[in-house]
């Protein structure tokens, strides 16, 4: 059985994928494990060679990348390009991690003990990928996983079968020992079955999940009755604050691409703009200004910022955010509702907490303008949130800033820069509803060993009984 995935623009068809089912996940997860003894053997060079290869393998097909993740998602060349670049970096970080999997020795309190802390590969590790930034979210959910000497099975996004399967191809063709690296596809209808399946499986031994904060839920909870870890990523409501003393054309620049780069579809995309009252008109206007310069229109003509959302539901439910926050008295000052997935970039101003778009995640081309009275202020609104993955400070005394940025309740925080920021060697992760544990750089090898504590007695032993 298949399952299609459409055009969200033209209504064509996108791809066509395998739709497994929860009963085919035995399969898998013996696959997984037939890879894993092969793959957990391979020297960290020999691992190191192959994830090169894997990058260069995935750059090689650019072309279909960038063809299927227009045609699946609607994204712009320039997106997929963008995600082809960091994905390739995540898989070189990988492999430069492969030597830095250290232990230590531990002082021991026995006579001749030597004491160690190592770390060894777990096993199979399922990483479920979203695919809003896929070639990203797809690489990382599996890349240092696959460094540390675990296999992989990488759940698809329904929404991007292709886009996925393509990373699982590259990686194929760079040489992983059969059944390292898997994929598996499914009908939207068969998601919670199917992944309910494989977290169930007890081959399966850690998850990670890049999603909502609703998904995320459901899957904390059923790996939780196996007791099994979990690595989440999930929603955000990313703030910048702009304070009294910030370069405006600096901070216009850092929020037209926060907000709207891949259409506000990126879970640090900047969401709430938090202005100090003395500079919000100058600013407001100097960012509706910029923002009105930021066109929509078919991602495969090129020749625009913005391109399209991915689905109806995403119209819909900006349209509503918008209408709620006019209602009670938001200004509109660039943009408006849109009539197809080919939205315009929104601003509102003057959002207060008693308006949806205050509280909840757009995952769209709109952005908030929250007035604060101060930086005090400006501090209470940003951590007035449930979500707390990325964030943002403006200001020109960067001391100011660091002293700011530390107060932020966010795993991620930027003074003078954009909310959207990634790199491979990173500690990338959230708190609160946005989420647990890091992926990235080394922080990421914590996720993907195990610690053991080894000794070995080299004196004859004294026992009191
Ligand atoms: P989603 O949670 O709807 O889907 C993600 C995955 O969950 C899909 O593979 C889907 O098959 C699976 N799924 C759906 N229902 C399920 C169920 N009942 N049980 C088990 N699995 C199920 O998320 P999405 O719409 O694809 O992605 C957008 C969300 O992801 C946004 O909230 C965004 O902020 C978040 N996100 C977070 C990060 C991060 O790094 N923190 C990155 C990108 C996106």
């Amino acid at each position: 059985m298949n399952f299609e995935r459409k055009n969200p623009l033209t209504g064509e068809l996108a791809s066509t994928s395998t739709a497994m089912k929860a009963g085919d996940m035995e399969a898998i997860a013996q696959q997984a494990q037939a890879g894993f003894a092969v793959w957990s053997t391979f020297g960290p060079n020999a691992r190191r060679t192959v994830l090169n290869k894997a990058a260069i393998a995935l750059e090689a097909r650019h072309a279909e990348f960038v063809d299927a993740m227009m045609n699946e998602v609607g994204a712009t060349a320039n997106w997929a390009m963008f995600n082809l670049g960091l994905a390739a970096s995540m898989l070189r970080e990988a492999a430069s991690l492969t030597t830095q999997i250290g232990g230590e020795t531990i002082p021991s309190d026995k006579p001749g003990c030597l004491a160690m802390a190592l770390r060894e590969p777990v096993g199979v590790i399922l990483g479920i990928a979203p695919w809003n930034a896929p070639i990203i979210l797809g690489v990382r959910a599996i890349s240092t996983a696959l460094a540390c000497g675990n296999s992989v099975i990488l759940k698809a996004s329904e929404l991007c079968p292709r886009t996925h399967s393509l990373i699982i191809e590259a990686c194929i063709e760079a040489g992983f020992p059969e059944g390292t690296v898997n994929i598996v596809t499914n009908a939207p209808a068969d998601a919670g079955e199917v992944v309910g399946a494989l977290i169930d499986h007890p081959l399966v031994k850690r998850i990670n999940f890049t999603g909502s904060t609703d998904v995320g839920r459901i899957i904390a909870k059923r790996a939780a009755e196996h007791l099994k870890p979990v690595l989440l990523e999930l929603g955000g409501k990313a703030p910048m604050l702009v304070l009294d003393d910030a370069d405006l054309d600096e901070a216009v620049k850092a929020a037209a691409f926060g907000a709207f780069m891949n259409q506000g579809q990126i879970c640090m995309s900047t969401e709430r703009l938090i202005v100090d009252l003395s500079v919000a008109d100058a600013f407001a206007s100097k960012f509706a200004a910029k923002v009105k310069t930021m066109t929509t229109g078919d991602p495969r003509e090129g020749n625009t910022p913005l391109g399209a959302v991915v689905d109806q539901k995403t119209v819909t439910k900006v349209n509503s955010l918008i209408e709620d926050a006019l209602s009670k008295g938001a200004r509109l000052i660039a943009g408006g509702k849109g009539d197809s997935v080919l939205m315009p970039a929104t601003v509102l101003d003057n959002v207060t907490a008693d308006m949806k778009i205050y509280r909840e995640e757009s995952f769209g081309p709109i952005v908030a303008i929250i007035r604060a009275q101060n930086e005090a202020d400006a501090l209470g609104i940003a951590n007035d949130s449930e979500y707390g993955l990325s964030a943002a400070v403006f200001t020109k005394d960067t001391a100011r800033g660091l002293k700011v940025a530390r107060k932020v309740k966010s795993g991620i925080c930027h003074v003078n820069g954009s909310t959207v920021h990634d790199e491979a060697q990173m500690p990338f992760g959230g708190v609160g509803a946005s989420g647990y544990g890091r992926f990235g750089g080394k922080a990421g090898i914590d996720q993907f060993t195990e610690l053991r504590w080894i000794t070995m007695e080299t004196e004859a032993g004294h026992f009191p009984i």
